[in-house]
């Protein structure tokens, strides 16, 4: 559908958000008449629009950017039940969504998800509502050609070619991504770390997540699993190590996941509600304040561990919004600040976001717009 030069063009106005014809030339190393062909080409396919003069030197010149509605993508989360289905624009709008229950089965699943893509479609409608793919994130491992999912504990699935069965059915392309990696690919491209070339992700809910962005790229690793801190330990066998999910013990997830939280407070004799254990800790509720700050301390050396690795200008930590605030929270940024060593000048930046509903899914179709933009070659 894109020449390469084509694709250079939206990739750039993707990390971007706009630029002129000149500063186009500038960053790819291609004649202005080069650039002007290729954007006049890309104008009348109605996926570029011309947006304001930017004055500066010389005379002025005109913006470009990339029509939100120059394409639409399904985004799917099977990260958590019920499964959350978005129909999205090439800004990352929503304009359809839809819940179902999370099957297990993977026959009844895609024949769920294959049904609930038809009624965002007739949503949405035709002309303007022609989708050009789908993006599916899932709690498990991934293949390196984003069709199938090798294993997922979540899911209880192991090799269900979900992509290759949706394209099938669907006759869109269709890519799957580890939750976590849709996740961040999401905040690069529509999120407020657009363009940021070196960033990472933490996410925190049941399990914990985390994806990194290294040189611009997505880091994946040989089985797409690069830099999960989950089940990398936080203690050691004897010093109280809990087993965890995954068959080891004293991983990550173990103490400072909700699932850990509210686990730990039943042992304790103390509500499993992480709402109401936030308010007790505020409070100066001493088992309450323990519990969550021995969970904070604990994310707070492991996300240490990912600025010491891989040297990120951000991280974006997302929490429920109980742990935000309180002595989670507060604990987390001691500990990472006491464990990450010093160096001259800027230090990395740790922010700590609210956890929005539709983030996974949103990522997902983040996903479908990647490849839209960048192409198969880049990922
Ligand atoms: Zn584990």
């Amino acid at each position: 559908m894109f020449s390469a030069g084509h694709y250079q063009i939206l990739s750039t106005l993707g990390r971007s958000g706009s630029k002129s014809r000149t500063e186009l030339a500038a960053a790819l190393g291609l004649s202005k008449a080069t650039i002007s062909a290729l954007v006049r080409d890309l104008l009348d396919r109605q996926i570029l629009c011309e947006r304001q003069l930017v004055f500066g030197l010389g005379r002025p010149s005109v913006s470009l950017g990339i029509r939100p509605d120059a394409a639409n993508f399904i985004g799917i989360s099977l990260q958590a039940d019920p499964a959350v289905l978005l129909l999205t624009d090439l800004h990352g709008q929503t304009r359809a969504r839809v819940e179902i229950p999370r099957e297990s089965d993977p026959e009844r699943c895609i024949a769920a998800l294959h049904a609930a893509i038809g009624s965002l479609r007739a949503e949405v409608g035709e002309p303007g509502g022609e989708i050009s793919g789908i993006g599916i994130a899932l709690p498990g491992f991934v293949s390196r050609d984003r069709r199938t999912c090798l294993a997922s504990t979540a899911l209880g699935w192991s090799d269900v070619d979900i992509g290759s069965r949706l394209t099938a059915l669907t006759g869109l392309p269709t890519y799957v991504e580890n939750d976590a990696n849709a996740l961040i690919l999401g905040e690069q491209l529509f999120g407020i770390m657009r363009g940021c070339p070196d960033f990472s992700m933490i996410f925190v809910g049941d399990g914990i997540g985390s994806a990194h962005i290294v040189d611009g790229r997505l880091l994946r690793g040989y089985h797409g699993g690069a830099g999960e801190i989950s089940h990398a330990p936080v203690t050691i066998e004897g010093y109280g190590a809990r087993p965890c999910r995954c068959g080891n013990k004293g991983c990550l997830e173990t103490v400072a996941s909700l699932t850990a939280i509210r686990g730990a407070a039943r042992r304790g004799g103390l509500p499993d509600d992480v709402d109401q254990l936030a308010v007790m800790a505020a409070d100066g509720h001493p088992e309450a304040l323990g519990l969550l700050h021995a969970a904070g301390s604990a994310l707070g050396i492991s996300t240490a561990q990912i600025i010491q690795m891989f040297d990120p200008s951000h991280v974006v930590v997302m929490l429920a919004p109980a742990l935000h605030e309180g002595v989670y929270g507060r604990a987390l940024r001691q500990e990472c600040e006491t464990h990450v060593l010093r160096r001259a000048g800027a230090q990395t930046t740790l922010y700590l976001r609210d956890a929005a509903t539709d983030s996974f899914a949103s990522g997902a179709a983040s996903l479908a717009a990647h490849y839209f933009l960048f192409g198969e070659d880049e990922t």
